[in-house]
């Protein structure tokens, strides 16, 4: 569904991006994770074309991505929960959702419905301000606005941050249900072990490079990965299958 070649971005002279390639197959939830600074948000505001890139391809069903604008990614499929819960705090959650919609046709009441089923707290604090939601309800705003798009993938960066760990597990529930429900899923996260739990693949990324890729279970059992991601002791490195790249 989604493939980057050699992609390569920069701030200024600063080089945040290195020759990534990866894949996101339709119907999956691929992870991507990594410690601060690794450049998992430059990948997602890259492929939402928000940042631009240097060099790479970027293909997403049969669209060359690097041609269009981040208005016209959106319109190909492709939403972007943004990190850090950007809402808008003085419009109410009802206007919020309704900036992510790109159009008020027939399919805004349809995805108003859905996004109200999944987030209930949303419907019924539809005419408050979005300052006044608590930080897990502003996550799913955040969440819930993407949705008002009608993505084929959704981008999630960072969805647990900052959230107390009940809360935590609910919205990992959500994003598989979401996924369920026939989204495909890119979920960018530090907390390693909730997305490599949720996700098919997934991708560890150091300092702006890939340098592992295997399915999240044989991650999850990587002795590297336990050790600088999952917090646990590295065991027998027979239990590592994941390729180095
Ligand atoms: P975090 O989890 O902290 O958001 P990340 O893996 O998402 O980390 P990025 O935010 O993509 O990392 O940052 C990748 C690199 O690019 C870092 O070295 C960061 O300092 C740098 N960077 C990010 N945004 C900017 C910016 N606006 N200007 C200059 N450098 C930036």
């Amino acid at each position: 569904m989604l493939t980057i070649r050699n992609l390569s971005v920069y701030y200024s002279n600063i080089q945040a991006l290195q020759d990534v390639s990866l894949s996101v197959e339709e119907g999956e939830i691929a992870t991507l994770i990594g410690a601060n600074g690794a450049g998992k948000s430059t990948l997602l505001k890259t492929i939402s074309r928000i940042h631009p890139l240097t060099r790479g391809d970027i293909n997403f069903l049969g669209h060359d991505l690097t041609k269009l604008s981040a208005a016209q990614v959106v319109k190909a499929g492709i939403s972007h929960a943004p990190e850090g819960r950007r809402i808008f705090p003085e419009m109410t959650v009802l206007e919020n959702l309704e900036m992510g919609a790109y159009t008020k046709g027939s399919s805004f009441r349809n995805n108003l419905d859905r996004v109200y089923r999944i987030f209930p707290v949303l419907k019924e604090r539809r005419e408050q301000l979005g300052e006044t939601l608590s930080g897990g309800e502003q996550q799913m705003l955040t969440i819930g606005r993407a949705l008002m798009a009608t993505p084929k993938l959704l981008l999630l960066d960072e969805p647990s941050m900052g959230l107390a760990p009940t809360l935590v597990r609910t919205i990992f529930d959500i994003i598989q249900q979401i996924n369920r429900e026939g989204t495909t899923v890119l979920l960018v996260e530090q907390n390693a072990s909730m997305a490599l739990s949720i996700a098919k693949t997934g991708y560890v990324i150091e300092t702006g490079r890939v340098i592992l890729k295997d399915t999240a279970r044989n991650l999850i059992l990587n002795p590297q990965v336990r050790e600088a991601y999952l917090g646990k002791r590295a065991t027998s490195l027979k239990q590592s299958k994941g390729a180095r790249l």
